[in-house]
């Protein structure tokens, strides 16, 4: 076997428990339990890398340079990264501070545009700048004095500017505490490369290429641009709305952005609309292209879930997402979507707005208004009963059942292989329901509440295949907010 097929050989230490690390599943003979979190184990190479993390937060400055490839000796079980480095032939850290001029030649990269300014070339060293994602919530003053009580086990042993732990996170989501996940990637990002340098005519044969190496250059750092320098923008900006509520503070955590994917947690009400903002910047940046765009997937999780199965759940939403195929006209649209809370919409019909705006149209207009309608008039709200979100999400609910009936049947395509509206009783059924609300809600919001009865009729019901989407979204935001 190769030394490098050695290095992606499992290192069994058999069997112990306390040996196997509880970030990345792996034995590790020197895995120990952390002194602060009780039953945690940590193995070298994950203690390195979050080493790393609390490093990196602070830093300004990357550097790297060559060395001799270190010796790969296959029964000492992996180091940290900088062993990986090492091993192929590489070595690199992150400063505060511009590093001091070395005799070895080096490349040192400013990871903001300030930290570029009092960098400069000598002749050892090469200077550039470097994109990276770096987003991290810290804990504050008021974290610590607020959530005492609440997190005690989880925020022992933390100081102020340590970074959040996920269960504080959670806690500072607006209704339900979840830590939402998101995961993200453009669509069809290889077939942009490798088609998208072709000229084609009427009957598909090629015309001419022009795949020239600045043009998949340009293209590739195009990309790299929006995923590494635009998105950590918006999420500094969405984290600087959040610091504005000394109950929030930073909501969103980078855990990976770069190339063409995304992946990030945080509370989970931000995360949606982060994802979204994504979505919505895409366009402009790609200046319209139709063939340019992304899909995400975004899921909820709470208490001590770990994070790689979060992962694993966001990637297998955000796969969900990429199978879906929007018709118009008989013209198919594949992917850009995104999966949440278990459905798939195209990001269009879930609404690019920006800002947000409230219209019924969208998920997250109906979802916006939806909101001012249920919240609690001392809220500013209009005081409607959580009833009407009932409503729409049953009406969806018995859609979608007599739906999955007809595609078991596969009765569920016209002849032009069209999904057809699926009629039901459930239709007039929800029309009524609201009316009679309407009625009853007179003084509160009943004229909103019939034109959205009048609205789902006027469109043939279309909106029932998401309105409980949108309701139940609003549920989710509107539980325990009493406790704040
Ligand atoms: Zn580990």
């Amino acid at each position: 076997m190769t030394q490098l097929g050695k290095v992606f050989l499992p290192q069994e230490d058999g069997g112990s428990r306390d040996k196997q690390c509880s970030v990345c599943g792996r034995e590790h003979p020197g895995t120990e339990e952390t002194d602060r979190e009780g039953g945690v184990h940590k193995c070298p190479p994950c203690l390195s890398y979050e080493e790393l993390g609390k490093d990196l937060r602070k830093a300004q400055y990357m550097w790297l340079r060559v060395r001799d490839m270190a010796k790969l000796d296959e029964n000492t079980p992996p180091g940290g990264w900088q062993d990986v480095l090492a091993a192929f032939g590489f070595e690199a850290g992150v400063t505060e501070k511009v590093p001091r001029p070395g005799v070895q030649p080096r490349v040192v990269l400013a990871l903001d545009d300030q930290a570029t300014q009092h960098l400069a070339p000598d002749r050892n060293t090469a200077v550039g700048r470097r994109f990276l994602v770096n987003v991290t919530p810290l804990i504050t003053q008021l974290d610590l004095e607020n959530y005492r009580d609440q997190l005690r086990e989880d925020l022992k042993g933390l100081e102020k500017d340590d970074v959040k732990p996920f269960s504080l996170l959670e806690a500072q989501s607006r209704g339900i505490h979840r830590l939402g996940v998101l995961r993200m990637d453009l669509d069809d990002g290889g077939k942009l490369f490798s088609d998208g340098f072709v000229e084609y005519d009427d009957k598909g044969a090629v015309v001419r290429r022009f795949a020239t190496l600045s043009r998949v250059a340009a293209l590739s750092f195009a990309i790299s641009l929006f995923f590494e320098g635009w998105v950590e923008f918006l999420a500094q900006e969405m984290n600087q709305e959040t610091r504005k509520d000394p109950h929030r503070g930073d909501t969103l955590y980078s855990i990976y952005s770069g190339g063409d994917d995304l992946f990030f947690v945080g509370a989970w009400d931000r995360v949606v609309e982060l994802a979204r903002r994504v979505r919505a910047d895409l366009t402009p940046f790609a200046a319209g292209h139709p063939g340019i765009h992304a899909s995400a997937g975004v899921v909820l999780v709470g208490g001590k879930y770990p994070l790689y199965q979060a992962a694993r759940d966001a990637g297998e939403a955000e796969d969900a997402a990429k199978r879906y195929e929007r018709r118009v006209n008989g013209a198919k649209h594949p992917k850009d979507a995104l999966n949440f809370l278990g459905q798939t919409v195209s990001w269009s019909l879930f609404g690019l707005a920006q800002p947000l705006v409230e219209e019924m149209a969208t998920v997250s207009g109906l979802a916006q208004r939806l909101e001012r309608l249920t919240r609690p008039p001392e809220e500013g709200g209009q005081g409607v009963p959580a009833a009407l979100l009932r409503i729409l999400m049953r009406t969806q609910e018995q859609h979608d059942e007599a739906a999955k009936k007809r595609r078991m049947c596969g009765r569920d395509l016209n002849r032009q292989g069209e999904e057809q509206t699926l009629w039901g009783p459930w239709m007039w059924r929800s029309y009524y329901m609201l009316k009679r609300m309407a009625r009853r809600q007179k003084e509160r919001g009943g004229a909103e509440i019939e034109a959205l009865a009048e609205q789902l009729k006027g469109e043939n019901f279309r909106a029932i295949e998401w309105i409980g989407l949108a309701a139940r979204w609003v549920e989710l935001l509107s539980r325990n907010s009493a406790s704040r």
